[in-house]
C-alpha cells in the first residue's frame, strides 16, 4: 500500500485522505522525507532557499479569549499587561530597516481597549513614514475580533484595514482547523475553522496573500492534523491565495494546557505529509524558532524550502520556553553548509537578493529582542485618544486624562 502511494507522489499525482493517513502513519521516515524533496525540487529546481528579514512584533499582549495552549496573554486588568506605544512601534521599524528588514509582522491578543480606529491610525502612521515598508498584519481571529467590536461584517473589516496600509494577512490562529479540537483548547469562541477560513476567503478575493499554519501536538488525532491540511488544500483550490504553509509543534511551558512536546521526528514527518498533501502551496517554512536551527536545517530535506524570518524580536514562542536566534549569518550558513543557495525575499516570495551579509558587514544578532524591556510599564500617551470597552481600561483612561 506504501509503496503504491509513494509512486504516486512521485508522479506528481493528488493523494486522498485515506493515502495521506496511510503514508504518515506507515511510511519510513526517510522515505516520506524523500517524497516530499522531490516535491521541493520539482517546484524549486533553482535551488534557493528562501528568507525574509522581518520582525515578529506583539503589540499587546491582553487578551480575552484565553487559549489554554498561550503562555503569553494576560487578562484585561493585569499588571503585566501592555499596549505598544505608536513611537515604541516607529523605533522597532527603524532599528528593522536598519537591518536590511522590509516588513513587519505584527500580531497581538484581543484587546478590548483597542478599537479599530487604532489599528486604522497605526497603519496610516506607519505608512506615511515609511511608504514602501510592509505590513504583514492581523491574523484571522484577530480580524474576526475587530468584527465582533464594531459590529461590522469581516469583509467590511478587511477593507478598512486595506485602506489604512495593510498589506497581507499572517496566517497564525489556525491550531488546527477542526472544531472539536477548538473546544478543547478554549480556542473554538475565537474562531471556529469556518470562520478562520472564511477570513481569509474574503481576504485572498480582495487581493491580499496570506500565509497558512498548523499548531500541532495537543489534543489532535492524526486523522485531525490531516483534515485541517486537506481543509487549508481545498481553500487554495478555491483562491490560490495563500503564499506558504508553516507548522510549528505546541509549546507547552507556562501554559494551562501543559503535557509534552512533540519531539523532532513528529514534527519532519508532519512538514513532510505537509508537503506531499499540500500540493498547491508553492512554498513551506522551516520552523526553527521551536525546532532549533539544527531541526530547522533538518527540514530542508523534508520538504522545507524556506527558512522563514530573520527574526528580530520574538515574545509568544519564547513565552512557552522556546528561545533559539539565528542571524542573517547563521541562517545564510545554515542554508549553504545543506547544498542549497540563500536568497532573501519579500512577503510574496519574490527574491529580492542575495545575504546582505554579504554586501556590507552587520552587527551579529546573538539574541532576539523583546516587545518592552523587563520592569517596562508604561503606558503610551495617544490611548487617552481611543475608547476603552473593559472597566479596567476605562479606569485607566481616566487616570491619563
Ligand atoms: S493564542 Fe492569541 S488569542 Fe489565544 S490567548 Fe494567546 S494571544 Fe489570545
Amino acid at each position: 500500500m506504501v509503496d503504491r502511494i509513494a509512486d504516486k507522489v512521485r508522479a506528481g499525482e493528488r493523494v486522498s485522505a485515506d493515502e495521506a493517513l496511510a503514508l504518515y502513519r506507515h511510511a519510513p521516515t526517510a522515505l516520506l522525507g524523500r517524497l516530499a524533496d522531490g516535491i521541493r525540487a520539482r517546484k524549486h529546481p533553482d535551488g534557493y532557499v528562501t528568507y525574509i528579514i522581518d520582525r515578529n512584533v506583539n503589540y499587546t499582549n491582553v487578551c480575552v479569549a484565553k487559549c489554554n495552549f498561550c503562555a503569553f496573554y494576560r487578562p484585561v486588568g493585569s499588571s503585566e499587561g501592555y499596549v505598544l506605544g505608536f513611537d515604541e512601534l516607529f523605533r522597532k521599524i527603524d532599528e528593522t530597516i536598519a537591518v536590511g528588514g522590509v516588513q513587519l509582522l505584527l500580531q497581538g491578543g484581543h484587546n478590548p481597549d483597542l478599537p479599530l480606529s487604532w489599528y486604522e491610525d497605526l497603519f496610516r502612521a506607519v505608512k506615511e513614514r515609511y511608504p514602501t515598508f510592509k505590513l504583514h498584519a492581523l491574523s484571522p481571529p484577530e480580524v474576526i475580533h475587530l468584527s465582533r467590536l464594531t459590529q461590522l461584517p469581516v469583509p467590511a473589516i478587511i477593507d478598512r484595514l486595506i485602506a489604512a496600509g495593510l498589506d497581507s494577512i499572517p496566517g497564525g490562529g489556525a491550531e488546527i482547523l477542526v472544531d472539536r479540537v477548538r473546544k478543547e483548547l478554549h480556542c473554538y469562541g475565537k474562531a471556529t475553522a469556518d470562520e478562520w477560513l472564511d477570513v481569509m476567503r474574503h481576504a485572498h478575493s480582495k487581493g491580499l496573500r496570506t500565509t497558512a499554519t498548523m499548531m500541532y501536538g495537543t489534543v489532535e488525532t492524526d486523522e485531525e492534523r490531516l483534515e485541517h491540511l486537506l481543509r487549508l488544500r481545498a481553500l487554495q483550490d478555491e483562491t490560490g491565495g495563500f503564499t506558504a504553509f508553516i507548522t510549528w509543534s505546541y509549546q507547552p511551558s507556562n501554559t494551562e494546557l501543559a503535557g509534552s512536546e512533540a519531539t523532532g521526528i513528529d514534527y519532519l514527518r508532519t512538514l513532510a505529509i505537509a508537503r506531499i498533501v499540500l500540493d498547491n502551496f508553492d512554498n513551506l517554512q522551516a520552523s526553527w524558532v521551536t525546532q532549533g536551527g539544527k531541526v530547522g536545517q533538518l527540514s530542508l530535506a523534508f520538504g522545507a524550502n524556506d527558512m522563514g524570518s530573520v527574526m528580530i524580536e520574538e515574545n509568544v514562542v519564547r513565552a512557552a520556553g522556546a528561545a533559539y536566534c539565528m542571524d542573517e549569518v547563521e541562517i545564510v550558513r545554515n542554508v549553504e553548509d545543506a547544498g542549497f543557495i540563500p536568497k532573501r525575499r519579500n512577503m510574496h516570495y519574490e527574491i529580492l537578493g542575495d545575504p546582505i551579509c554579504r554586501e556590507r558587514s552587520m552587527p551579529r544578532m546573538l539574541e532576539l529582542a523583546t516587545a518592552r524591556a523587563d520592569g517596562d510599564t508604561h503606558v503610551p500617551d495617544e490611548l487617552v485618544n481611543y475608547e476603552a470597552r473593559s472597566r479596567a481600561g476605562k479606569q485607566l483612561r481616566i487616570i491619563r486624562n
